[in-house]
This record gives structure tokens, sequence and C-alpha cells, in this order.
């Protein structure tokens, strides 16, 4: 029986102005007190510019959600026009930055380099990385999904120490799964999820192996995400689409409740 507490994180992507997102949030928050909270945690990743706000609804509704960002810079601070750094979201309350997301990769050029240099920012600030992993159609077609993912993983890891690696969380995502609707079956889940926990074991011992939280996304709903969560190797989900609806996002993380 896992120790691991699951962790349900909503990636807004680029949706929602600020008023937008202080309304999800406070729907949100109600729909919560609906739910089972006792052994799960639940995070939002808005958009930067929503972030202040965002954090002053959870504060001042003391909700049961954590705060997180969809990215982060892999500098300090200085010159690097658009970028945000790590110590900003630690100011605003972020526990989590999502890092190496898929979209990143296809659409920013973002490679194993840069978002290693992301995990290791956003350790040295204090916050958790939630590093993104996953294969493209082509691979999984090929039988090379555990393969190409696992290479991601590595990648991203360079560097850390045991107990850097320790205060990681990884995301699963199969890029086909990604807001296709196409999700993967619990046994696929299962399947990398558990590759990548034996990654971990073999590079950085059982303590570590058996610490880090390894979420599955691609797709997730309330009516797939039980059988998702009832795999050993899965804990918890990084959440697109449904995350924009506070009723159905509660409901995932009640996923017991199903
Ligand atoms: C994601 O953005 O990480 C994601 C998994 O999206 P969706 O749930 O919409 O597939």
């Amino acid at each position: 029986m896992s120790t691991r507490t699951p962790l349900m994180a909503g990636n807004w992507k680029m949706n929602l102005d600020w008023k937008q997102g202080l309304a999800l949030v406070e729907e949100l928050g109600e729909a919560l007190a609906n739910v089972d909270l006792s052994d799960v945690e639940v995070a939002v990743l808005p958009p930067f510019v929503d972030l202040r706000t965002v954090q002053t609804a959870i504060d001042a509704g003391k909700l049961p959600i954590a705060l997180g960002a969809q990215d982060v810079s892999a500098h300090e601070s200085g010159a690097y026009t658009g970028e945000i750094s790590g110590a900003m979201l630690t100011a605003l309350n972020c526990t989590y930055a999502a890092v190496g997301h898929s979209e990143r990769r296809q659409y920013h050029g973002e490679d194993e380099a840069i978002t290693n240099a992301k995990v290791k920012a956003a350790l040295e600030a204090g916050l958790t990385p939630i590093l993104c992993v996953g294969e493209p159609l082509e691979e999984r077609k090929a039988g090379k999904h555990v393969e190409y993912t696992l290479a991601q993983l590595e990648g991203g890891l360079e560097g850390l120490s045991a107990e850097q690696a320790a205060k990681v969380v990884v995301a699963y995502e199969p890029v086909w799964a990604i807001g296709t609707g196409e999700v993967a079956t619990p046994e696929d889940a299962q399947e990398v999820c558990h590759e990548i926990r034996e990654l971990l074991r073999v590079q950085h011992g059982d303590q570590v192996a058996d610490a880090v939280r390894v979420l599955y996304g691609g797709s997730v709903k309330s009516a797939n995400v039980a059988d998702i969560m009832a795999k050993d190797d899965v804990d918890g989900a990084l959440v697109g689409g449904a995350s924009l609806k506070a009723e159905e996002f509660a409901k995932i993380a009640g996923f017991r409740a199903a």
C-alpha cells in the first residue's frame, strides 16, 4: 500500500484571464467543500498573469488548493525578457512549477538541457517541479514508448542528488493522449509509470523511488480517473481540459467516491 498522497493538478494552459480565473478558483473551492480531501492534494496551474489573483482568493477563502505555474525560467534573475523566475513564483506562494510539458517541447523547442536546467532552477527556488515526460504517437506505435519516456526522464533529472530527485513530481503524459480525448488505458499508464519508478530506484534507491509521485496525464476525466488511479504506480493526474470545469475537476479530486 502506497504512502504517497495523490496529487490532482489542473493545468489551465492559456485559458482564462484573471477575472475568469478568479471565478473558477472560487467555484472550485465551493465544489471541493463536498469532497473528502483527507488523502488527496489538489493544485491548479493558472497562467502567470492569473497567479496573484488566484493566490489571493485561495488565501482569503482558506481554500484547500495548492498553487503552481505552468513553466519557470531556467535563470535566477536579470536580462531574460518575458521570463518568470522561480523566486517570483515562491513569492506568490506557488508550490509547483510544471517543466517540460509537451506543448513547451513542441512549440518552444524545449529540449532535455533546458528542461533539466528548469528542474534545477525550480528546486533551487524551493518549488516542486512537475517534470512532464511522454512519447508521441509514432514512438508508441513503434513500441518504443518506454525507452523514449525514460530517456526524457533521465535528461530531465540529470545531475540531481537523491535528495533533490525525491522532491520531484513526474507526470507521464503520452503526447497522443493530451487534449485528444484519447485516454491511455489504465494498463498503459501503469506500465510507463512503473518503469519511471524503477528507473528512479536504479538511480537513487528505494527511498526515492517509493517517495516520488508519478502522475498520469492525457484526457483524464471524472469518468476514467478511478480506473487509472487504481493502478499501483499512478499517484495522481495532471489534468488539462477537465480542470477548467469546477464540478468536473472536483469529481476528479474525489475519485475514490466514484
Ligand atoms: C495537459 O495539459 O497536461 C493535459 C493532460 O491535457 P488534457 O487533460 O486536456 O489532455
